[in-house]
């Protein structure tokens, strides 16, 4: 079948991400992809600055993940792991926690990311409980802007108002918000940031299982990029005070802000933390909890003597067998240098757009490029313009970002970069 570079019947009959039946944002048809292009059915190629939402961290179509994928659906492409085990998990958990903060312990693999979630708040509420012997200590506190995905649970913790409450109103949880940290990733430590929770905790922590949050960058919220000290900080007070602490890397992991994982910009661990997008690289939908032994040894004394989780396609070991050479490509790179290579270049190609009258900010941290405008984008209209230019970005709210994957070239960054100001620039012209 031919296609043309829009689907009528897709139009009609596929929902997307957060879309409208009656008036659907358009759809472009991809063809293929390979490295930092995707190709689309009328032959126009894009240079992807989105990674596919953050997974994509070694380009598309690579061919060691390909064989890595190919190798393991000629054994199996599944077994349940309920009263099975298999080598792609066992060595993909082995090379994770050696990547890992030094004291996880324990992983449990789920499906995706906003599952993930799911599972690391269960784990935190039942080892909340079996601690304190309290079923009132269930609840979770959260900073406003984040973003945890779109499952019930995860949803509750997202922002209140960029999130999805309004849509859901009384049937989420209700959690307890604190401001986001006003301090800059790259400026002074300002002390009025951490006691909003300080507050909280002294009248509240009686309530709250766990804290959870996005470690340093705010992704899908709001593309914000806050002070590590705010996370040493939040430490101290979750140990004083007796509540879980959560990072959510599921955006950051895996070198996108520059390190391994976001914990290493502040040296402080959580309790359990979630991984995703990146794990596979883009290939397979796969993400994993990871604890300590002290978190999972207290949920097993507790009530139910097991964590009541158990997904059908829990570790699935193609998944498992395309993570594991994801993170062996990772361990052979300078993986430091590339992605302080790739920050120095959106840094400075970057950097002019801050004069720009109708921009607000300019952030760039790792391989993540924002520039924030001063009023939400219209989507459509500017994925219209971003493929006319050949360039593939989707802009959230005000802010306008790119993540490109780490095998992009320099002229390939340029590129990006280059057409990004001059979409900016294009903006007030279709009043945005
Ligand atoms: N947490 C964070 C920080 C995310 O950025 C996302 C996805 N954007 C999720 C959770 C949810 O992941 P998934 O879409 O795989 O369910």
């Amino acid at each position: 079948m031919n296609y043309t570079v829009h689907d009528n019947w897709d139009r009609q009959h596929l929902w997307h991400p957060y879309t409208s039946t009656l008036d659907p944002l358009p759809t472009y048809v991809a063809e293929s992809a390979d490295g930092a292009v995707i190709k689309l059915a009328d032959g126009t190629q894009l240079i992807d600055g989105m990674s596919s939402w953050w997974c994509v961290i070694h380009g598309y179509n690579n061919p060691r993940l390909n064989a890595a994928a190919k190798a393991q659906i000629d054994k199996m492409s599944h077994v349940m792991f309920g009263g099975l085990t298999h080598r792609p998990a066992i060595e993909l958990g082995k090379m994770l926690l050696e990547a890992a903060p030094p004291s996880m312990n324990n992983i449990f693999y789920a499906d995706s990311g906003s599952v993930a979630v799911e599972v690391a708040m269960k784990m935190a509420v039942q080892a909340a409980i079996s601690a304190s012997g309290d079923h009132k200590k269930s609840n979770f506190a959260t900073i406003r802007s984040g973003y945890h995905g779109d499952t019930w649970n995860a949803m509750s913790v997202c922002d209140p108002v960029t999130g999805m409450h309004g849509a859901f109103g009384p049937a989420l949880p209700v959690r307890y918000f604190v401001p986001q940290p006003a301090s800059r990733f790259d400026g002074p430590w300002n002390e009025e940031d951490i006691l909003p929770v300080e507050e909280l905790f002294k009248e509240k922590s009686h309530e709250i299982a766990a804290f959870i949050l996005e470690p340093i960058v705010q992704g899908a919220g709001g593309m914000w990029f806050y002070n590590p000290e705010y996370l040493r900080r939040l430490r101290q007070l979750c140990d004083k005070y007796g509540v879980l602490l959560i990072f959510d890397e599921i955006a950051t992991g895996f070198w996108r802000t520059g390190k391994r994982f976001a914990w290493e910009w502040a040296g402080v661990e959580p309790d359990i933390m979630c991984i995703g997008k990146g794990l596979t690289a883009g290939y397979l939908t796969s993400s994993a909890v990871l604890t300590t032994k002290k978190v999972a040894d207290t949920i097993s004394h507790g009530e139910a003597g097991v964590l009541m989780h158990g997904p059908t396609f829990m570790a699935n070991p193609l998944a498992c067998a395309i993570a594991v050479e994801s993170l062996k490509m990772l361990n052979e790179q300078d993986m430091a240098s590339i992605t302080a290579h790739i920050e120095e270049k959106l840094k400075t190609n970057l950097e002019p757009a801050r004069s720009l009258p109708n921009v607000a900010d300019v952030r760039v941290l790792g391989t993540i490029g924002v520039i924030e405008v001063d009023r939400p984008v219209d989507v459509g209209e500017f994925q219209k313009r971003c493929v006319t230019r050949g360039v593939w970005i989707r802009p959230f709210g005000k802010n306008v970002y790119i993540m490109p994957s780490y095998i992009f070239s320099d002229e390939q960054i340029d590129k990006l970069t280059t057409e990004m100001i001059e979409l900016v620039k294009e903006l007030p012209q279709y009043g945005h």
